[in-house]
């Protein structure tokens, strides 16, 4: 049956669907550099729209407070199962709808109201959920620095131990948002445990790279728990998770009720089987797939630096991560020059740069640029020194790359290191 619709109301509908489409259209044409994005693949998509976008399922698999959960339950049961195995845990959660939302159970109950935190600021590359604004914040305006290498992209080891052992924080939060190198999660373990510290690794951003065993291990290097974002580094749908190693069962048992009731109810069900696809496609293909993202930001690095660009970290490979950071400051900043590349279709964000005050956000120096989509296009080294070459064309003068864009784009359609749909069948 067609509603009687005004011609409002149908022109609106028409207007929604245009705008998804066009949307669709226009990514397909476009170099997404976003470092904290990424694709799903067909097969994971083939499942994402179902039934379970209608339901409930509060508490645990065969724990649940309502009836008629028996095939979620299923789903979930596996969900953890596998996430257990590719971490090497015997604990995870898997209903953090979100990365903010799993840092929110932990905070939640694992800072006392008003105790000693330490974490990275937002120009060292902390997220603003460790900020006094952010999720930490509510429990919390005692949050301190950690001191930083002279370059600004790396933990001063000496000083933190030192820092952690005078202040006896109740957390130190490791893990960042502009993320190049591992953090020293071995180095610091032992004085937390002497001090009592919850040693809690965000690992948001480098979950997959982490997955493969190719960035490093926290929680195998003495991180107390490890949350993380499901759909950066790690290709699957938007939601969260919190991992511990498993061991300390009371630690367990206070995240769990940190994540329900304490951060979610429902959690957003229709995409856990989406989830438990893309974990599978990480479990076959994670491992070529993070080391071709990591040799593809260090392409990039150089490819952008030999066009003259000021690429952080040249005397350290610029990366051992997803992304490499860059200052614009000579094409007018971060504002100006990611407004730029979008117009010409190559999308990345302004980014602050350590050692730049919190309140240039607006107007930072830099940009952040993230290699992880492309590579699951499957793009390689030379896609690499091909893009550095279309940014150096759209930020150094006027000429328009759109074209030169999209034909590069074009040649990779296709999500790799996944299944297909037809291996669900
Ligand atoms: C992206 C990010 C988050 C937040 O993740 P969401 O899934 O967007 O809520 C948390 N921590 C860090 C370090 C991040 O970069």
């Amino acid at each position: 049956m067609t509603a009687d619709l005004t011609s409002a109301t149908s022109e609106l509908l028409r207007h929604v669907r245009e705008t998804v489409e066009a949307n669709e259209r226009w990514r397909a044409q476009t170099l997404n550099l976003i470092a904290s994005e990424n694709v799903l693949s067909p097969a994971a998509r083939s499942v994402l729209d179902s039934d379970f976008q209608h339901r409930y399922a509060e508490g645990h698999p065969g724990g649940r407070y309502y009836e008629g959960t028996q095939y979620l339950d299923e789903i979930e049961r596996l969900s953890r199962e596998v996430m257990q195995r590719i971490f090497r845990v015997t604990w995870a959660d898997v209903r953090p709808i979100s990365g903010t939302v799993a840092n929110e159970a932990v905070f939640s109950r694992l800072v006392p109201q008003g105790a000693t935190a330490i974490a990275h600021t937002v120009a060292t590359g902390g997220h603003i959920s460790h900020a006094r604004i952010g999720s930490l914040g509510k429990r919390t305006k005692n949050i301190l620095e950690w001191p930083m290498s002279a370059d600004g992209y790396s933990i001063d080891v000496d000083a933190a131990r030192d820092l952690i052992h005078k202040e006896q924080p109740a957390i130190a939060v490791l893990g960042r948002s502009l993320f190049l190198f591992p953090e020293p999660v071995a180095e610091l373990a032992a004085v937390c445990a002497e001090t009592g510290t919850r040693l809690f690794y965000d690992g948001a951003h480098v979950l997959g790279l982490i997955a493969a065993g190719t960035f490093q291990d926290p929680l195998h290097e003495g991180a107390d728990i490890l949350c993380g974002s499901t759909h950066k580094t790690f290709f699957g749908p938007q939601r969260g998770m919190v991992l511990t190693t498993g061991q300390d069962e009371k630690l367990n048992n206070t995240l769990d009720k940190g994540v329900f009731p304490g951060s979610s109810s429902n959690h957003h069900l229709f995409s856990l089987p989406a989830l438990l696809v893309s974990a599978l496609e990480v479990e076959s293909f994670g491992q070529d797939y993070a080391r071709a993202t990591i040799a593809n930001a260090q392409a990039l690095g150089a490819a952008l630096a030999a066009k003259g660009f000021a690429v952080a970290c040249p005397e350290r490979g610029y990366s051992e991560s997803h992304q490499v950071a860059v200052d614009v400051e000579p094409f007018g900043g971060g504002k100006k020059a990611s407004a730029r590349l979008c117009e010409q279709d190559i999308i990345c964000n302004m980014n602050l740069l350590p050692g730049e005050p919190g309140k240039r956000a607006f107007d930072p120096k830099g940009i952040r640029l993230g290699v992880q989509e492309m590579t699951r296009f499957g793009m390689g080294p030379d896609e690499m020194e091909a893009m550095a070459d279309l940014m150096h064309g759209a930020l150094s003068g006027d000429r328009d790359v759109r074209s030169e864009v999209a034909a590069l784009r074009a040649r990779f359609p296709e999500v790799r290191y996944a299944y297909s749909v037809s291996d669900l069948q």
